[in-house]
């Protein structure tokens, strides 16, 4: 009869060959949607994108950034706010993240341009509102499985790309902050919309009338920089009533 030792070690070993498997699976259905994200043609991409911004014909509060397969020129970080939030005075304008000891952010005068990342252009994606169970309240829209239930064709234009892997090549090409295919909203750089905190959540007030500041940006680590802050997400608020009013937050996990 074995011992309680042996018995032991024979347990391990077998959870530590099942953990091994479950990561290689892991990394392969990775690698799978990497490859299957970086051959998708721009009309495919753009197909993807149009069926999530259609999967609600309520106004949107703001965007999500989401991945393409063309390089920019431009250095750094240049985040062109769009021109259509109603309610929002920062739209319009750009925003110019430079990224030294901190993250800073500067507004610099509007031109035309598609947003870039780091020599990535990203695509505004308006997040979809959808209805609540209350009367009259509608709430932003972020994970991929909502949107696939809101709008059923979505899931053939994602099929097309990544027939395997359709709800978690949407997950993966609107989480720019991470190189897998599970939803994290930290992952996501948003313009608007609110934020999604890393810790617990560090809400901003207005200086100059005391209101909470509503979000302007958020943009994980991975996106704005090559070598540091990769761990953390960055926050850029300000007051809808006093738009020079604006405050900044990192949170690390
Ligand atoms: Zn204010």
């Amino acid at each position: 009869m074995p011992s309680l030792t042996m018995l032991a070690i024979g347990l391990l070993a077998a959870a530590a060959i099942s953990f091994a498997v479950v990561v290689i699976r892991f990394n392969r259905k990775r690698r799978a949607i990497v490859r299957a994200a970086a051959a998708a043609t721009e009309s495919q991409l753009e197909a993807i994108y149009t069926l999530v911004e259609g999967s609600s014909t309520l106004p949107a509060a703001g965007h999500v950034l989401a991945r393409t397969n063309r390089r920019s020129t431009a250095p750094g970080c240049i985040i062109p706010i769009p021109e259509e939030l109603p309610g929002f005075p920062w739209a319009g304008r750009r925003i110019e993240v430079a990224v030294a000891k901190e993250v800073e952010y500067r507004f610099i005068e509007p031109a035309p341009g598609a947003p870039s990342l780091l020599g990535k252009v990203v695509r505004p994606v308006r997040v979809p509102r959808y209805r609540t169970g209350r009367a009259g309240t509608t709430r932003n829209a972020f994970a991929p499985e909502k949107y696939l239930a809101a709008c059923p064709e979505l899931r053939a234009a994602l099929a097309e790309v990544s027939p395997a892997y359709p709800t978690e090549l949407l997950a993966y090409l609107l989480c720019i902050g991470g190189e897998t295919f599970e939803f994290e909203p930290i992952n996501q750089a948003r313009i608007g919309t609110s934020a999604a905190w890393v810790q617990s959540p560090e809400h901003q007030n207005c200086g100059e009338c005391g209101k909470r500041m509503a979000l302007i940006l958020q943009l994980p680590g991975t996106a704005i920089s090559r070598k540091h802050l990769h761990e953390g997400t960055f926050y850029l608020f300000g007051c809808a009533q006093h738009p020079e009013q604006t405050s900044s937050v990192a949170q690390f996990g």
